[in-house]
């Protein structure tokens, strides 16, 4: 960030040449750190929220079908509903597998809605699931709410056509701004629909990106942040291994407690960036307390986890300091 003060940044007009070759840099790095496939393109968006809007504005042609089992997931329903598309649901359970062939996706949806990783109850959806998904229903769209995961997890971005990501979780930047990543089919798809009504519709988008810039004036601090860090951190395949080596050491840390313990109990639904931690009410307030005067701010539930859970995040910028400070604070809850 002084870099970015130092550099002139807060100056820069974010369609000058200096702002336009930056974006470029975000762009590059992006795709060569994360292994996304060159002929998809990114696009800067102001938050995951926004996304599922534009997802609806500009890419569903009839129907999209949502599979789903928390809160993040079924908002994104919710909101796509609302926004007048016509939407069916596919839900399932927070220790279930999801099984793609028990679920017959009805013809008229063009598009599968599946969140990557539900923030809300620590669980995860198998890449080797969205393949399945991909060679049963090989027209329809697959568009992914990758918001906590992508920069944490190895994703195969050639499984899906939208991804998106806003940057305040793995990426570890400062909030207020978002990610999305589209396939060659979803560009055409996106095109065709022709929603040029709204400033953050897909051709308005697209045509900006094209010429590295945006639709409006972006967040330019993190956008620059974005740059830097990209060229600092090592590839996603690396990133990848600490996560998943830090995920099964928390998960087998909390097997030694009785009284809290890890919310998800099939081990296959684990999710790898965030840990949902259950306990009684009145543990989870005693360990709440106890953190804020140690000055530890835990992560709170979520939306039906909200009094039963709190929630660690795995995410790439912790530092391992910060995780030994962690365990050493709950160990006295054993
Ligand atoms: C955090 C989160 C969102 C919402 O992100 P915003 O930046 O607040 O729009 C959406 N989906 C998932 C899975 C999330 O974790």
């Amino acid at each position: 960030m002084e870099d970015a003060v130092r550099e002139g940044i807060f100056s820069l007009n974010h369609r000058s040449s200096e702002f336009v070759s930056i974006l470029k840099s975000a762009v590059n790095g992006l795709k060569q750190k994360l292994h996304i496939p060159e002929s998809y393109e990114v696009y800067f968006i102001s938050s995951a929220t926004e996304c599922w809007e534009i997802i609806a504005e500009s890419f569903i042609q009839e129907q999209s079908a949502h599979i789903f089992n928390g809160a993040f997931g079924q908002k994104w329903f919710l909101n796509t509903g609302k926004l007048g598309c016509q939407t069916e649901s596919f839900q399932y359970k927070k220790d279930q597998i999801p099984l793609t062939n028990s679920w017959q996706i009805s013809p008229k949806s063009d598009l599968i809605c599946i969140t990557h990783n539900e923030t809300s109850n620590g669980t995860y959806f198998p890449q080797a699931m969205i393949a399945e998904l991909k060679t049963q229903y090989p027209d329809k769209l697959i568009a992914v709410d990758a918001t906590s995961s992508m920069a944490g997890i190895n994703l195969d971005f050639a499984l899906g056509d939208i991804w998106f990501s806003s940057v305040q979780k793995c990426f570890g930047l400062p909030t207020g701004m978002a990610i999305m990543v589209c396939s060659p089919k979803a560009i055409e798809r996106g095109l065709t629909l022709q929603n040029d009504i709204h400033y953050n519709g897909f051709i308005n988008l697209h045509h900006n990106a094209l010429k590295s810039q945006t639709t409006h004036t972006p967040n330019t601090m993190n956008i620059y942040l974005l740059h830097r860090v990209m060229e600092n951190v090592p590839s996603i395949i690396e990133i990848d291994k600490t996560i998943r080596k830090r995920a099964k050491e928390w998960y087998k840390f909390l097997e030694d407690f009785t009284q809290i313990g890890s919310l998800v109990e099939n081990d296959r639904c684990r999710s790898q960036t965030v840990i949902a931690v259950q306990a009684d009410e009145n543990m989870l307030n005693k360990i709440k307390n106890e953190a804020r005067q140690q000055d530890i701010l835990l992560g709170r539930g979520y939306g039906e986890w909200l009094n039963k859970t709190f929630r660690i995040a795995n995410f790439p910028a912790i530092h391992e300091s910060e995780i030994i400070k962690l365990k050493n604070f709950l160990h006295q809850f054993k």
